[in-house]
C-alpha cells in the first residue's frame, strides 16, 4: 500500500486553473498563491477587557487614580491622552490611549467619584494586546495548497484581505458499471441490484471538495464503456468508475484501460479494496474502483482522495489518525494492510460485528476505519489500534 501510494504521488500534479475569488466565499477553496497581511493584526494595542487604563509600574499597595473625564471605547481614534498618575475609563477592543500600557478589570477596582482605586498586584502590560499580535503586514498567512478554513477566512479578513487566487474546482466523472445494477427507485427484477457506489462515490467527492459530475450507470458492454468514458474525459479533470475492475470476463474498465496501453492494475495488498485499476483514458486518468461497496469507499479514501486533492492543486493528503485502546480482539495474518469500520464510544475503539466486505450497513454504522499494519497482529482488548475517523481521510 505504501509503495503504491508513493507511486502515485510521484505522477501527480494539478491540473486545474486559478481563479480569483471573494474571502467571503473561499471557504472549502484550495489557494493558488500565497496569501500576505494586507494589515497588521490588531492595529494598534488595544485592550482585551472592560476596566481602568494607566501607565503600569504602579506603586504596591492599594492606591488612589484620578480618572480623566474621557472614554476610550473601540472603533474610535486614539488621540486622547492620559497622564502620568491618572486612569481612564477604556472598554473591549479600544486601543489604548497614549500614557495607556495596563488595564485593570473594571470587577477588581472600587470606583470613586472621578477616581479609581486599585487594591491588588498590578502587573504592567497586563490585558493588553499588543500591536501586530496577530500579525504583520506583509506577513505570510497561508501557502498554495491550503483549502480555506473557516478561521483561515477570520484571519485573512482580519488583516485586510478580500480577495485571493484560488485553484478552480476538479471535476470528477463518476460512473458505475455492472449488467446487474439499477437505480434505486425503479423496479428491480430478481437477480438485480440497486446502484449503491455512485450516490455514495458523488456525495464522497463533493465532501472532499470537488465538482462531482454524475455519468451514470453503464452495462457491462465494452462499446458502451467507451463511449461513457468518451464523455468522461471531454467534460472531467478525471474519473472514478466502479465495478469491473478486475481481470474477469465482465471486467471491462480494466480491459479497456489495458488496451489504451495505459493500465496500472494494482493487486495492492489491502483489505478490503482490490482490485484497484489506474490508467489514462485520452490524457484523463481514471480510478478504477472496486465495485464492492466497501471497498469502493475504502480505495476512494486511501488512494483516490490523495490523488484527487493533489490534481486539485492542493497538498497530498496523509490521513490523520489517533492510537486508542481496542474494544475488540482480532487476529491477522502478515503481508497487506486491514481497513476494518470502527468507530469510537467512551475512548475505546469498536469495530463492525462482521468483517463481510459485502456488508455495507457497516459503513454506514461506522464513523471511521481502523489501520492494522502489514506485519501478523494479535489485537486483544485494550491494545492501543490506530483509529482514522472519516474526517481525517480528508486533509485540512
Ligand atoms: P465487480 O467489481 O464489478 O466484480 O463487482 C463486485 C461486487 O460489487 C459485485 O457483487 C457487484 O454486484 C457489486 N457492485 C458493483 N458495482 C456496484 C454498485 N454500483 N453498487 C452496489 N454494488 C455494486
Ligand atoms: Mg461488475
Amino acid at each position: 500500500m505504501d509503495d503504491a501510494l508513493a507511486d502515485l504521488r510521484a505522477r501527480l500534479s494539478p491540473v486545474t486553473g486559478t481563479e480569483m475569488c471573494s474571502v467571503a466565499s473561499a471557504a472549502g477553496r484550495v489557494l493558488a498563491t500565497p496569501v500576505q497581511a494586507a494589515r497588521a493584526h490588531p492595529p494598534l494595542p488595544n485592550t482585551a477587557v472592560d476596566g481602568y487604563g494607566f501607565a503600569g509600574g504602579r506603586p504596591a499597595g492599594p492606591h488612589t487614580l484620578p480618572l480623566i473625564a474621557a472614554v476610550a471605547a473601540a472603533g474610535a481614534a486614539p488621540d486622547t491622552v492620559v497622564p502620568e498618575g491618572h486612569a481612564i475609563r477604556i472598554l473591549t477592543g479600544a486601543a489604548l490611549p497614549s500614557g495607556v500600557d495596563t488595564v485593570v478589570l473594571q470587577e477588581v477596582v472600587r470606583v470613586g467619584d472621578r477616581s479609581v482605586r486599585l487594591t491588588g498586584p498590578i502587573k504592567p502590560g497586563a490585558n493588553a494586546q499588543a500591536r501586530r499580535e496577530g500579525g504583520t503586514e506583509g506577513q505570510t498567512l497561508a501557502e498554495p495548497g491550503r483549502r480555506l478554513t473557516p478561521a483561515d477566512l477570520g484571519l485573512l479578513s482580519a488583516t485586510g484581505v478580500s480577495d485571493v487566487a484560488v485553484r478552480r474546482p476538479l471535476r470528477v466523472a463518476i460512473l458505475s458499471t455492472g449488467d446487474e445494477l439499477v437505480e434505486a427507485g425503479q423496479s428491480a427484477a430478481p437477480g438485480q441490484i440497486y446502484d449503491a457506489n455512485r450516490p455514495m462515490l458523488l456525495a464522497q467527492v463533493a465532501a472532499l471538495g470537488h465538482q462531482p459530475l454524475d455519468m451514470g450507470r453503464v452495462p457491462d458492454d465494452r462499446a458502451a464503456l467507451r463511449a461513457t468514458l468518451d464523455r468522461a474525459a471531454a467534460e472531467a479533470d478525471v474519473i472514478l468508475t466502479s465495478g469491473g475492475a478486475s481481470a474477469g470476463d465482465a471486467d471491462h474498465v480494466s480491459a479497456l484501460l489495458q488496451d489504451s496501453g495505459s493500465m496500472a492494475l494494482w493487486r495492492v495488498a489491502i483489505k478490503p479494496g482490490r482490485p484497484l485499476a489506474l490508467g489514462m483514458w485520452q490524457g484523463t486518468p481514471v480510478f478504477g474502483l472496486p465495485g464492492n461497496p466497501v471497498a469502493a469507499l475504502v480505495c476512494t479514501l486511501v488512494f483516490a482522495a490523495p490523488a484527487l486533492s493533489v490534481l486539485a492543486g492542493g497538498d497530498w493528503i496523509t490521513p490523520q489518525g489517533y492510537d486508542l485502546p481496542a474494544a475488540f480482539e482480532k487476529r491477522k495474518k502478515a503481508g497487506r494492510r486491514e481497513f476494518l469500520r470502527a468507530r469510537v464510544r467512551d475512548g475505546r475503539v469498536e469495530v463492525f460485528a462482521s468483517e463481510g466486505s459485502g456488508r455495507i450497513s457497516g459503513l454506514s454504522w461506522a464513523e471511521g476505519l481502523v489501520e492494522l499494519p502489514d506485519a501478523a497482529l494479535h489485537v486483544q482488548p485494550g491494545d492501543p489500534v490506530r483509529y482514522i475517523p472519516w474526517s481525517g481521510f480528508m486533509g485540512g
